[in-house]
Formats: C-alpha cells, structure tokens, sequence
C-alpha cells in the first residue's frame, strides 16, 4: 500500500502540531514508531484515507462509533442542529430530552449534568464525591484510564495496594498522594487498602467492564464485594461508564452486571461522535453540585444542541431491536476466525471478548488484570498491527486497545478480516 500522502502530512503536523497529532494514542509510539495514517473520509465500517486506501475500520475512534461512521440517522440530527445554530447558552429542550432518555436507560442516574469529555465526567464526579463525603482520598485500579485530570494521572507503586505516583510530568507528589491503586479483581489487595486508608477514602473509581487494558471483566462478585466494602467504609463508588455505556447493551454496564454505583461518569458513545460526557448518580449526592451545591462545575459548551442532537440520534439507532444480538453475533465469528488462524500458525494468543469488543493478548496465560496485559508480547502485537494495516485493516496501535465493531460490519467484513489476520499470522510465524 502507499502512504506518500500521509508521510507528507505527518512531516506537516509536525512542524505545526506537538508530536504531529491531538492526542498521543494517535501515534505510532506504542507499535514501535511510524507515520500514522492520515484519514479523509469514514462511510459505515470502513476509513478511507489520504492515499486512497480503503479500511476496515476496529479503532472505532477508541470507542464513540458504535453504529459506524457518519450514520444517517445521526448525520442528519446533527445538520438540523447546525442550522438552528450550535451554542445558545441557554437551557434547551433537547437537554431535557436526552437527559430523560438516559435516565431511563441507567436507572442510577437520578439527576444527571453533561459536560464535553470523559476526562470532565471523571474529574467532576471525584469532586463531587470528596464533597459529599469531606473526605480527599480515591482508590482506583492499575492501569484503569480514567482521562486526563491530575488525580487520574497516577500510577500504582510497587506493592499490592499502595498510594500513587505522578504518571505524568507536571502532577504533583501531593495530588498523586490522594489516590491509591490496587489491582483489578483482586478483592484481598481492595481489603488491604480499606485497612490502611478506609476512612480517608471519598470514592473508589471503577471501570465495571474494563477496556483500557483491554476489555477484561471483573470476577464473579467483585464489584458487589467492592460496593459492600466501600459503602461500609462510608466512601462512594463511582463507575467509569466511559467506554462501557451502551457498548454491550442499551444502558450501563451497570445494567448489564445488575450492580449499581452511586455515581456514573460517561461519553464517548452517548455523544455519537460528537464530544460530550455526562454524569449522575443519586439525587442527594448530585445536589453538591452548583447552582443547588458548594461544589463547583461549568461549562461554555455543555449540553450544546449538536451534542445533545447527536447523542439523542445514536441511542435511538441503538434502541432498534437485535442491535447488540448482532453485535455479539459478529464479534463471535471474528474471535472464533482469529483462534482458528492463531492455531493453525502455532501463535499463542489470548481473546477476551464481550459482545462487539474483543481485545487479542499475544500471550499464553489468560488476561484478568493490567499485569497479564503488561506482560503479553508488544513486539508481536506491533508486527500484527502493521501487517494488518498493510492489508487495509485498521486497529488502535497498541497492544492495551480494544477493537470495537459497529452496528454496519457485515459477515463479509468479518471474514476478509480473518482472511488478513491468517496472512498476518502466517508472517509472525515465518
Ligand atoms: N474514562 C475512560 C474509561 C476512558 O476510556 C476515557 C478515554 O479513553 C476517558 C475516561 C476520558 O475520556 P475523554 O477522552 O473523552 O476525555
């Protein structure tokens, strides 16, 4: 394939862009390096890029394009949108439409407020939960992606459960200090760190499914354990519904587990492909928030009507009967593909899958936390990554993402994917 386009493009970004792209995970730094393709145009499942090059898109933009690029139905509300004028600042009705429409979805949402990002949801419900509470302290899990806020910007230490340090130039000691981290699905570390901090801890952030080291589920009764032990310990638990929000079904999941938080950070899916974030949870804990509460939070952009268009739009798409049956359907037969091509080349991999989001560890040992991710082979990944990429399939480039289908795969694309995955094998195996 030829990228000549997108090499000269790069070169421009760079010139003029930090490091030539808007959000680091845009590089190629987690596959080894690279010049990163240059897209022009999404339609459905597939990309096309500046070269002319077609793809069968999996990055899904790390998640928001569950029912494909520039659906109809959501392309439509979002030109109505543009036309009535993008940005009042004042109240409107499709804010208390869509806000409705979430509620009913994810009934732990009583009262909910949008925002424009993930990072804000995240960022607004620690606040909120350390004024509920009057207490500083946060746990979260390793290598859980909560955004960009400093407090989240923290990575676990060297023990099992143990107070934070800065992941990122520019977070303090003192904000990394507030937070402490253990390992997913493993409730003694959880316990041990309620012995040492309990009653310091406001909240404990939890992505319920995970999806940032890619997609691993919690063990049977660990959330509920986690619930217990922290609402026992008078914190709160807050899920991050980021990515997980109406990717596995129509609502949380929250839903999909039968388990509720007391508050829920969202966006990408909910804002169908526009920026958005929201978050809720119970009424007494969201009435912290201003105007009602001494806990401060704003925003020029919030519930704008194009965001709120566009969300609106998206869910409705995904309320159409058999939506995450079918999702399901095509995840099945690609992970079902993707073993039998494994096998046959004598590749040793590891699937974690639920519905239309599957994550392939080059690793023999099964994935439950961010350790088991850590350790699966990142030179193979990137070797795959690129030799898929080269035959016009296009995943996020590192070994820590998710491929996420959409409402507008087909069985056809599914199988020309596996087609590329047995190539891509036959030449790791070579
Ligand atoms: N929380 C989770 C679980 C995420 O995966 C992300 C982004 O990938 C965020 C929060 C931050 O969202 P945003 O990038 O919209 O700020």
């Amino acid at each position: 394939m030829n990228f000549t386009n997108s090499e000269n493009l790069y070169k421009e970004a760079c010139e003029h862009i930090v490091g030539g792209v808007n959000s680091p995970s845009r590089s190629f730094k987690g596959v080894g390096g690279g010049i990163p393709v240059f897209m022009e145009k999404g339609k459905g499942a597939y990309f096309y890029d500046v070269d002319g090059n077609r793809y069968i898109d999996y990055l899904g933009a790390y998640g928001p394009i569950i029912t494909g690029h520039a659906h109809p139905h959501i392309t439509q509300a979002i030109t109505k949108a543009a036309e009535n004028g993008t940005l009042y600042g004042t109240p409107t009705k499709l804010e208390n439409q869509f806000a409705k429409m979430l509620k009913e979805a994810i009934p732990s949402l009583e009262k909910v407020r949008f925002v424009n990002s993930g990072t804000e949801a995240v960022m607004t419900t620690i606040r909120v939960a350390r004024a509920y509470t009057g207490r500083d302290k946060i746990i979260k899990f390793a290598g859980c992606y909560h955004g960009h806020s400093d407090l989240v910007l923290v990575a676990a230490g060297s023990g099992p459960s143990t107070l934070g340090s800065p992941d990122s130039a520019g977070v303090t000691k003192n904000i990394a200090e507030e937070v402490i981290t253990v390992p997913f699905n493993d409730i003694e570390a959880y316990k041990e760190a309620l012995q040492h901090w309990g009653d310091e801890i406001a909240a404990v952030l939890v992505e319920p499914i995970v999806g940032n080291f890619g997609i691993v589920e919690p063990k049977e009764g660990f959330l509920q354990q986690v619930n217990d032990l922290t609402h026992e310990a008078g914190g709160l638990v807050i899920y991050d519904e980021v990515i997980t929000a109406f990717r596995f079904m129509y609502g949380g999941a929250q839903n999909y587990l039968g388990i509720e938080p007391d508050m829920t950070a969202m966006g990408k899916i909910i804002g169908g492909g526009l920026p958005i974030g929201a978050y809720g949870g119970r009424v007494d804990i969201m009435e912290e928030v201003a105007p009602l509460g001494p806990a401060y939070q704003a925003g020029t952009m919030s519930g704008n009507p194009a965001s709120m268009s566009a969300g609106i739009a998206c869910l409705e798409v995904l309320r159409e009967e058999g939506i995450y049956e079918r999702l399901d359907k095509l995840g099945s037969l690609l992970e079902e593909g993707i073993l039998k091509a494994a096998e046959k080349h004598n590749i040793s991999i590891q699937i974690n899958r639920l519905k239309g989001a599957l994550t392939v560890y080059f690793t023999d040992k099964k994935v439950t936390n961010y350790e088991g991710a850590e350790n699966s082979d990142g030179e193979l990944f990137a070797s795959f990554f690129k030799a898929l990429l080269n035959q016009g399939i296009n995943l996020a480039p590192s070994k820590y993402e998710a491929w996420f289908l959409t409402t507008e795969h087909t069985k056809e694309d599914i199988e020309e994917t596996i087609a590329a995955v047995d190539q891509a094998f036959e030449k790791l195996s070579a």
